[in-house]
């Protein structure tokens, strides 16, 4: 039984108190999003296995220990995608959209499995935002994709965040750099972790990226690829660098980043927070310009980045960052007997279609059980419907925060009642009549 009454380990259910906020994050990444012209893609949750092997890597963490991988009742592997790029490289293929304008610019949102350890900010099911964009080489790519997640960051308001970036080169200054790589994990093999010893011949700078504390501290004085870049690699980081600068992003080199999955080159780079210790995270991403070649493609440069949702709204809760989440009733209208229900349900039918938050009773209740239901609900307005109101053809509607009562007539009573609430909510900003009101004073946002 116990099993059936608790979710899997690593996942959590996000309940109606956060769901709303949760979808404020999400409308709002989308539409940053959209003003830098990324398209919104949706591609399935599961992928063949092959996929993920040849995309992210066969030396990575990702791949080699954290992948929810099953074979379905036709005998296919499947992968659960524990990231998003895999999946939106091989819709960008399958449906050619290399053919269309380029570069193309995809976006999206979409829930990620990884068979990690669970801790504060790491989960087995996880939600990510990510950004891709296709078909071009240019380092002003490169400093577009930084500065969406940059804009994302700061509309959010989220403060004491550092960006990361690096430059990993490209396959040409790489292959020197993995033999000086070599030579000098070599030298400390006996201490490596299994995994890592693997690595060396494989892929030594996977090594860079391992969370064992002893491969950590031994790869702390490792060389640094940024000193074998080639001449062209160099320039192009220099110039992602030059335009940061003109748009005023604050960055630090960081030549110790490597991020967690194969298929990066040149550009790499990490938003980081400090307010949640180790799971400092948040974005994660870079050009991948190898990758649509590798799983079958044009050779097309491409670069994109991942930002984990959950990770950011723990950032923002540990700055004490709140966000508007869904509108509590707007108005509770408590029938005293059948008759008025019968209104009620009429009039709460018109509020409703007009976009206000309105409720009645659904339960056959007493009209104290009611009115304490409206309050826990947190109803900004309450109205007792009985057959005076129905007889007089009007009903008083109380301001539950100020105690205020107006009488409005059941004739066109949502006109009547939408004109009331602005009114309320433009002089509790000092705003006269008729004004137009900040939406952001209303809201609090
Ligand atoms: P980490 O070094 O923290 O394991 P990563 O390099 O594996 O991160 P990416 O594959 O780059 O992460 O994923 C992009 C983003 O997705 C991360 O920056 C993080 O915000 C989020 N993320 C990754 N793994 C998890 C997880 N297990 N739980 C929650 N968020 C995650
Ligand atoms: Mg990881």
């Amino acid at each position: 039984m116990a099993l059936i009454t608790k979710a899997v380990k690593g996942t959590q259910d996000m309940l109606p108190e956060e769901t709303g906020k949760q979808r404020f994050l999400e409308n709002t990444l989308f539409d940053i999003a959209e003003s830098f012209g990324f398209k919104e893609v949706r591609t399935p949750v599961f992928e063949h296995t092959e996929l993920f092997q040849r995309g992210v890597g066969e030396t990575t963490d990702v791949v080699q220990k954290e992948m929810y991988t099953f074979d379905d009742k036709g005998g296919r592997s499947i992968t659960l995608r524990p990231e998003g790029t895999a999946g939106a490289v091989r819709a960008f293929l399958e449906h050619g959209m290399f053919n269309d304008a380029l570069p193309k610019k995809l976006c999206y949102l979409l829930n990620c499995y990884r068979y990690e350890k669970p801790q504060a900010g790491r989960w087995r099911e996880f939600q990510q935002f990510g950004v891709e964009m296709f078909g071009t080489a240019s380092p002003a790519a490169d400093a577009e994709v930084i500065s969406l997640a940059d804009q994302i960051i700061n509309f959010l308001g989220i403060k004491e965040i550092e960006l990361q970036i690096n430059s990993i080169g490209c396959p040409e200054c790489r292959k020197k750099y993995h033999e000086a790589l070599k030579e000098y994990f070599e030298g400390r093999k006996g201490e490596l972790c299994g995994t890592c010893l693997e690595r060396l011949d494989k892929n030594p700078m996977r090594i860079l990226d391992c969370k064992s504390p002893v491969c950590k501290e031994i790869s702390a004085s490792s060389p640094l690829i940024i000193d074998y870049l080639c001449d062209e690699c160099r320039e192009h980081f220099e110039a992602v660098k030059t335009y940061l600068d003109n748009m005023g992003i604050l960055y630090t080199v960081n030549p110790r980043i490597v991020r967690g999955l194969d298929y990066y080159t040149r550009t790499v780079f990490e938003f980081v927070s400090t307010a949640i210790g180790s799971q400092g995270t948040v974005c994660g991403g870079g050009r991948y310009d190898g990758l649509v070649e590798e799983l079958g493609g044009p050779k097309t440069p491409a670069l994109g980045f991942g930002m984990g949702t959950g990770r950011l709204r723990m950032v923002m809760e540990e700055q004490g960052i709140d966000l508007p989440g869904d509108t509590d009733c707007d108005i509770y209208i408590a029938p005293m007997d059948l008759e008025a229900s019968y209104r009620a349900m009429a009039i709460v039918s018109d509020l409703r279609s007009g976009g206000i938050s309105a409720q009645t009773d659904v339960a056959g209740r007493s009209l104290k059980a009611q009115m304490k239901y409206a309050d826990k609900i947190g109803a900004r307005y309450t109205a007792v419907l009985g057959s005076n109101e129905l007889a007089e053809n009007s009903v008083k509607v109380k301001n539950m925060a100020t105690g205020e009562t107006t009488a409005l007539s059941l004739e066109d009573f949502d006109e009547h009642f939408l004109r009331l609430t602005v009114n309320d909510a433009a002089s509790n900003i000092g705003v006269d009549e008729g004004e137009i009101p900040n939406i952001s004073d209303i809201f609090g946002f």
